[in-house]
């Protein structure tokens, strides 16, 4: 199932939003996550997070 994104209900690869990690704020290696909401590489790993496959 594919995650979509919570600002503009896209899958990620449509979704143009501006992305960044909502944690740390951060651009670094950002993803979709499962709860609609992107996050860095860090960020998903410290919150054992899965992005899109
Ligand atoms: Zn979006
Ligand atoms: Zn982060």
């Amino acid at each position: 199932m594919a995650f979509v994104c919570a600002q503009c209900d896209q899958e990620e690869k449509r979704c143009e939003c501006d992305r960044f990690c909502i944690l740390c704020q951060g651009w670094d290696n950002v993803r979709l996550c499962n709860d609609g909401q992107y996050y860095c590489l860090n960020c998903r790993e410290a919150c054992d997070l899965q992005a899109q496959s």
